[in-house]
């Protein structure tokens, strides 16, 4: 997998005109997701290819098949040379301008279908600049209506995106009528948005969300009702045929079941049907064409199913009484059909042709609780480091930024928060919730989102990380989907000892001293080893309200190895607003203020104070 996460917007071209453009967008290629185009003028740089026509014939050569163009160019000429080549925003590329200083990620254009806004975000976050996106959604803090549903891999219907989405920027009253898919997205608006859930005298715009095929006049047009409409992939579509039944009329069937029921065909998650038919090569050929999963079922699954048209012949033919109905119900996980089993003739055929094809497909329909989204999910493990976002990486910020989801302990995820982009779905835990959290993240993952899941510090040192691959190891996974990707970040012990000089210089050990979920013993055994062996430690989760005995003992233990007089750092809330650090020694330990936002460090028995800084010598001037 990418380390740069732009891998959703390859292939991606960056042009660089100037050496200096050159360097700014060198770090983008470095991971081989951006190839960045020179003009001759520029020699043979590394890591870049040169073009050698004009760069407005280039462009043109490059335009439709490029996802992304990444400029570092003035944004007047960039405007000059895309506009012969723009034709749709649904189509065209996304188009981002880097300015030559690096400071400044620019969305120009293809902002929410193409993505350009989430791109700028994830090249600003790589490169360490301010993203700047001029939508109207952007700045009231609202998702795009044209993507809404891409998380959850909804399909576009039809409409007036244009009209509703001004109607959104101008707070105008706007009804959405859901009736399916995940209503997750409602819960994470701010406060003023402009949706109405249930239906309102007088609305300026209408949003439909749900599997039927609403039917409005989709033209542009000032004194119609502005509407769109939002298919979530619900309906899972039984089908029975003969042998050899060609693709085009198993697709004729489908379509014409659904016309009949006003159901849109971007509704469909998928077809199902008995296990005998997973090579039928019209059926399968037709499902690869659409991009629908196809399901299949043994015979004796679907026997079990209760259907309302259940036949002997069928099953005669092929062990179970329904293909079409039970497949349809089986796949969808529900136990009433939306559509029974319709029969599909071809009336057309001549007699010889009907004995050498089928003489009918049979199509059930099934509405799913819940939607297919066709995405592969991901868990994206995340070390937001001790505090100020600075001290987080720029590969850590983009995870955050390209995530579907943010799930984390509240504090932490307030000290994110902007990194975070409207439309997202924040989801904020106690501190003490830390299964719930993982499990939710797999639960998401799987279902096909891309989740972060955020802890402080590095996410695999007493963190999230750990936890979670153990749930996923708990539910047998096998490693690949979710894919899951891991984010260190600076540990608490880093963030500490950088504050008070160079502690950890030599070998070290980290212990954390809260006791929930290892042993008292255990804790005691690993104090007296590291004590004895003369690391220096980082003790974390040193105390809490109701664990107040524990740092007691630590000291006890560390005192009958080390002098009184050892170096101690007490560093609370690293890199946060409220950060204090007191310097003493392991004597004097217990007489300070410590709680969980603490870190301790003990030095080892070189270990000194100079100037108010703790140093630990690694043995350069002669001593260890
Ligand atoms: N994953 C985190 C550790 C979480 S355990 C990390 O790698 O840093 C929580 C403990 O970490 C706290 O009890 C405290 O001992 C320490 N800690 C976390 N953030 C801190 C900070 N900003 N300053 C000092 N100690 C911190």
């Amino acid at each position: 997998m990418s380390l740069s996460q732009l891998i959703a917007f390859k292939p991606i071209a960056a042009i660089a005109t100037t050496p200096n453009a050159c360097q700014q967008l060198q770090p983008l290629c470095q991971t081989g997701d951006v190839t960045l185009y020179v003009p001759p003028a520029l020699g043979d740089i590394p890591h870049t290819e040169i073009y050698s026509e004009s760069l407005r014939e280039f462009l043109a050569e490059q335009w439709s098949s490029h996802r992304a163009i990444i400029f570092c160019l003035a944004l007047g000429a960039v405007v000059r040379l895309i506009s012969p080549l723009l034709q749709h925003k649904s189509s065209d590329p996304a188009v981002i301008v880097v300015d030559e200083t690096g400071q400044f990620v620019i969305s120009v254009c293809s902002g929410h279908i193409g993505g350009a806004d989430q791109l700028a975000q994830l090249v600003a976050r790589q490169l360490g600049a301010t993203p700047i996106l001029t939508g109207s959604a952007n700045a009231d803090q609202l998702p795009g209506i044209d993507i809404l549903g891409v998380p959850f891999g909804w399909k576009r219907g039809t409409g007036d995106w244009t009209g509703v989405s001004a109607a959104i920027a101008r707070q105008q009253t706007v009804e959405v009528l859901q009736s399916a898919g995940s209503t997750l997205w409602q819960q994470h608006l701010p406060e003023n948005h402009p949706f109405n859930f249930t239906s309102v005298a007088a609305p300026q715009a209408k949003i439909w969300i749900g599997p039927k095929q609403q039917q409005f006049s989709t033209e542009i047009s000032t004194d119609r009702l502005p509407q769109v409409q939002w298919h979530p992939r619900v309906l899972w579509v039984g089908v029975g045929c003969e042998r050899n039944t060609p693709k085009a009329l198993i697709e004729r069937a489908i379509l014409e079941v659904l016309q009949a029921h006003q159901l849109a065909e971007e509704a469909v998650a998928g077809i199902a049907t008995l296990d005998l038919k997973a090579d039928e090569s019209g059926l399968v050929a037709l499902c690869q064409e659409r991009n629908w999963p196809l399901r299949t079922f043994g015979a004796e699954v679907l026997g079990r199913v209760t259907v309302p048209t259940p036949s002997e012949v069928v099953r005669q033919e092929v062990g179970t009484p329904s293909v079409a109905e039970a497949a349809a119900l089986q796949a969808a996980g529900v136990q009433e059909l939306l559509v029974s089993k319709q029969i599909y003739r071809f009336p057309q055929l001549q007699p010889s042709e009907a004995e050498r094809i089928g003489q009918a497909v049979t199509v059930a329909i099934a509405q799913a609780e819940r939607e297919y989204t066709g995405r592969d999910g991901q868990l994206l493990l995340v070390g937001t480091g001790p505090g100020q976002l600075n001290q987080m990486t720029p590969a850590a910020q983009t995870a955050v930024t390209q995530a579907d989801v943010v799930i984390g302990y509240s504090l932490y995820l307030d000290l994110i928060r902007p990194l975070l982009r409207p439309g997202q779905i924040v989801e904020s835990y106690p501190i003490t919730q830390e299964r719930q959290r993982a499990e939710r993240a797999i639960f998401l993952a799987e279902w096909g989102l891309t989740v972060a899941v955020v802890s402080s510090g590095d996410c695999g040192i007493y963190g999230m990380a750990g936890l979670v691959f153990e749930e996923l190891r708990a539910r047998g996974w096998q490693g690949k989907t979710p894919a899951v990707q891991v984010f260190p970040g600076i540990s608490a012990l880093q963030a500490a000892a950088s504050r008070v000089g160079a502690p950890l210089m030599h070998d070290f050990c980290a212990i954390s001293l809260s006791d929930l979920l290892t042993p008292w013993e255990v804790i005691e055994k690993r104090l007296k080893a590291a004590a004895m062996a003369d690391f220096v430690c980082a003790l974390y989760n040193p105390r809490s309200r109701t664990r107040t005995e524990q740092l007691y003992h630590a000291r006890a233990i560390f005192l009958q190895f080390r002098s009184p007089q050892t170096p101690v750092a007490l560093v609370r809330s690293a890199y946060r607003e409220d950060e204090q650090i007191t310097l003493t020694t392991l004597e004097k330990l217990t007489e300070v203020d410590v709680d969980m936002l603490t870190t301790v460090l003990i030095g080892n028995e070189s270990t000194t104070f100079h100037q108010n800084w703790m140093i630990t010598p690694r043995g350069y001037l002669g001593f260890t």
